[in-house]
């Protein structure tokens, strides 16, 4: 299964993704994780990237379109992956399509997990997630039984700094711009599929892999 996932920030991309790659072993790919990998590594992609992400702007695509290209280059890639924030404008989705398809391995499935433009500000100021283990929270919806405490390791709970108020709204209008016109580039290859992303967690991965596993059926 080789799978895009297109929504906002703070759609569920991450979580589901997680849950995707226990149920279908392949792996997932967040240009955002190994950004924010890189920035705590403080390499120096990491340096370059931080200026852009701390104000919620697209990192320029010639770094992203090198990251991806290594990552899926690797071996696990290649009984399928999950793309994770990735591709993010036009121009990642061509060098994607031009890749995939020098490798003969082109996407089955783009999908588009959808949440109204209102929830997704709640979603993401109250996001925080886990230093240790990356598991992620809302003290909102999904709070951890101890303020500030991983359920899972007991690693501590932090905010990601592209969380604050100031660069959600930014991080939501670039989204509009340079993203949302994704969903109608994968709509005219025809491998756009649509969920709706309100609910609990389970009831969202429910209807996602009815969707891959119908896909998969028609393989
Ligand atoms: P995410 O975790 O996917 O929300 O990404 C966090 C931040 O990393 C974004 O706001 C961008 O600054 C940067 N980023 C992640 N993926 C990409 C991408 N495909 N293209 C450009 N910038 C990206």
């Amino acid at each position: 299964m080789r799978l895009v996932l297109l929504g906002a920030p703070g759609a569920g991309k991450g979580t589901q993704a997680k849950k995707l790659i226990e149920k279908y072993g392949i792996p997932q790919i967040s240009t955002g994780d190994i950004l924010r990998k890189a920035v705590a590594d403080g390499t120096p992609l990491g340096r370059e990237a931080k200026s852009y992400m701390d104000r919620g702007e697209l990192v320029p695509d010639s770094v992203v379109i090198g990251l991806v290209k290594e990552r899926l280059g690797q071996d696990d890639c290649k009984k399928g992956y999950i793309l994770d924030g990735f591709p993010r404008n036009t121009a990642q989705a061509e060098e994607l399509d031009k890749l995939l398809n020098e490798l003969n391995m082109p996407l089955d499935v783009a999908l588009s997990v959808d949440v109204p433009f209102d929830d997704l500000m709640k979603r993401l100021t109250g996001r925080r997630t886990c230093r240790n283990c990356q598991q992620m929270y809302n003290i909102y919806f999904s709070p951890p039984k101890k303020d500030g405490v991983c359920d899972k390791c007991g690693g501590e709970l932090y905010q990601r700094d592209d969380d604050k108020e100031e660069t959600i709204r930014n991080r939501l209008e670039v989204y509009q711009r340079s993203t949302a016109p994704l969903i109608d580039y994968y709509k005219a290859k025809g491998i756009l599929r649509s969920v709706d992303g309100r609910g609990s967690i389970e009831e969202i991965f429910n209807r996602i892999c009815e969707i891959l596993d119908g896909a998969a059926k028609n393989q």
